[in-house]
Formats: structure tokens, C-alpha cells, sequence
């Protein structure tokens, strides 16, 4: 469906079949209407449908930041523990993002299974991903066009499996995600999910440096981690970080997670969600410029002169 539409940037796709971010493993499972916020849809899952928990295997379920924390909350481990344990390396769909998706057993089933009768062990605290299906989110943007120009819609994945089609309740997807809690999963999810999507449409053009998919694995997945990396590393040396928000995210799992991603924009992508401190930024510029009055050449004229060598040596290899 999203290589054929004529949209051109893909920006949220949810749907648990294939990944959070991307429907094309199964698209003819996908129905052919663009559904509202207000739309209807007859669907119910519960232990009594005699499919349930058919669909928690054979799939791959990327977690966000925020279902890692939730979960390994829930389970009371360690972040370390936890990704050993429950989840499996993956780079998210394409970007050179490195991520994590739950780890199947042998049987191609999900590790949170508790039985066929009772269903998700953390049911409560399930990732985004579980909650979505079966209605997924679409949100194009036209051409490079703003924000604002956006079109947002939701889509229904329908499985041959799913019996949940069959049942007699009726609701509009409104209230299916109020229902499952999708719509505070957003929130949690959203300045991440507009990391990778920003990523995503960049394509491969730009390498991503390996420290910088440190930094992003990093922050993705074991906030103790990044935690210990805002106060125990140079890093408060070099940005600007207000002592109200420091209060916050030295204690604060959710404060920190969302400051994690503030961080994530500034070092990726250069935005100035995290300043970089003046006295830093001068040391910076001083020394360009100290290096521009030892060669005599501005930043321009150096990179000018180093494309003039290059090239010389490019003609004189083909004349050679
Ligand atoms: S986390 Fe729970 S709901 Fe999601 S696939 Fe696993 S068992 Fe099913
Ligand atoms: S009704 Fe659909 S969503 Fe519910 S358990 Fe069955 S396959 Fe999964």
C-alpha cells in the first residue's frame, strides 16, 4: 500500500502484521478505505473468540523507548537484562537506526504469551504495536509540503485468522484507541517516531556515524544508561540544560525519556532542541578560525584547494 499510494513521505504507520512502521509484508490484508477518527468498525477481541492469541506469533513487534521501559518495569529488570532476554536486534525499517523487536520463541511465538486462555502475561503494559492492531495509522505528507498539509487516516489490517471481525460490537476507531491506550502511547512515542521518520527520509544518502548509532541505541533502549550519560559524562560541560529540567530527568523515567529525544534531534540532526553551550561554541569557532590564520585560508578556500588536489591527482592518474 505505501509504495503504491500517491503520497510521497510515509511519516506513521502502525500496524502489529509486519512492524510499527511499514505494511508491506501482507497489504492485501489491508482493507481498501480510508477510515476517520469517526469511522465504525464491527470488531472485538477477547478470550472467548476462538482465534485469540493467534495473532502474537509469527510477527515482528518493534518496541519504542517507551514500551521498553513499560515492560521491563512491569518485569522488574535491568535494561541490559531485559533486551539479553526478551528481544532481538533489528535495524528499523529503512533507516540505518539500530533497534530491538521482541525476541520469538522457537515456535515462532510470542515470549509473553501466558496460555491460549488467558492471553498477554503483560497485557497491561503491551507495546504500541499490540495495541494498534488491528487499525493502523497513516499519516502522508504531500510532496515536501508543510506539516499542516499532512493527511492523516486510519486503515483496518483484516486477517483470514481473525475472528474478531465476527463479533457484534460495534465502535468508532475513536474509541477503539481511547480503549486501548494508543493515544498516550503517541504522546510517549511521538518525538521518536519523528527521529526515525526523519531518518527514513533522508534514505542512505547521509552515513550515520557508528557512535551516533551508539548514542540512538543508546537512548533508545536503557535510559539508566543515557541517565548516567547526561550526569556522569562531559555532556553537561558542552550543552545548555535548564537546573528545572535536570531536577526533573534526574528522577523521572518519563521526563528523562522525552528529554532523550530532544537530545537525540540536536546530535542527529543539528535542531536546537539542546543548545550548545556559548563558551563551547566560541572554543569551537576560535579554533577554526586559528586554523584558518595558520593556513592563511577560510573554511571555503581550504575545501577548495583540497578538491583542486584531488583532482589533479584524479587527471594525472587517467593520463598516467
Ligand atoms: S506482547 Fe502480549 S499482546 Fe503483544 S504479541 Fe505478545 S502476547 Fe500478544
Ligand atoms: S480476534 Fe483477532 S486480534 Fe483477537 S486474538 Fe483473534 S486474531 Fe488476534
Amino acid at each position: 500500500m505505501s509504495e503504491k499510494t500517491p503520497f510521497t513521505k510515509e511519516k506513521t504507520l502502525f500496524h502489529k502484521e509486519k512492524t510499527m512502521f511499514g505494511t508491506d509484508k501482507n497489504p492485501s490484508n489491508i482493507l481498501p478505505t480510508k477510515y476517520t477518527l469517526d469511522s465504525k468498525i464491527k470488531f472485538r477481541c477477547h478470550p472467548g473468540v476462538s482465534c485469540f492469541t493467534e495473532c502474537c506469533g509469527n510477527i515482528k513487534i518493534v518496541l519504542t523507548p517507551y514500551d521498553i521501559l513499560k515492560i521491563r518495569k512491569r518485569l522488574n529488570m535491568e535494561a541490559a537484562e531485559f533486551l539479553h532476554t526478551y528481544t532481538t536486534p533489528i535495524y528499523l525499517e529503512k533507516t540505518d537506526f539500530p533497534g530491538v523487536a521482541i525476541k520469538l520463541t522457537e515456535e515462532g511465538r510470542c515470549p509473553f504469551i501466558k496460555s491460549k486462555t488467558e492471553g498477554c502475561r503483560i497485557y497491561s503494559d503491551r507495546p504500541t504495536a499490540c495495541r494498534y492492531y488491528p487499525v493502523g495509522m497513516a499519516n502522508f505528507h504531500e510532496g515536501a509540503q508543510e506539516e499542516q498539509n499532512a493527511e492523516e487516516f486510519y486503515f483496518v489490517v483484516k486477517e483470514p485468522h481473525c475472528k474478531g471481525f465476527e463479533e457484534d460490537k460495534t465502535w468508532t476507531i475513536r474509541e477503539w484507541r481511547e480503549d486501548q491506550g494508543v493515544d498516550v502511547r503517541d504522546e510517549m512515542n511521538k518525538g521518536w517516531m519523528e527521529i526515525v521518520m526523519r531518518r527514513k527520509s533522508f534514505g542512505y544518502q547521509a552515513t550515520l556515524s557508528e557512535q551516533a548509532k551508539r548514542m540512538f541505541f543508546m537512548a533508545s533502549t536503557d535510559l539508566d544508561q543515557f541517565r548516567s550519560f547526561v550526569f556522569d559524562s562531559s555532556f553537561l560541560k558542552s550543552y545548555e540544560v535548564e537546573q528545572e529540567t535536570l531536577d526533573k530527568i534526574r528522577e523521572d523515567d518519563v521526563e528523562l525519556l522525552q528529554f532523550s529525544y530532544r537530545v537525540l534531534a540536536s546530535m542527529l540532526f543539528g535542531t536546537d532542541d539542546i543548545k550548545v553551550k556559548p563558551e563551547v561554541l566560541k572554543a569551537k569557532v576560535d579554533t577554526i578560525k586559528k586554523e584558518q590564520e595558520k593556513t592563511g585560508k577560510t573554511m571555503e578556500e581550504r575545501a577548495e584547494a583540497d578538491f583542486k588536489k584531488i583532482k589533479e591527482e584524479w587527471d594525472k592518474a587517467k593520463t598516467a
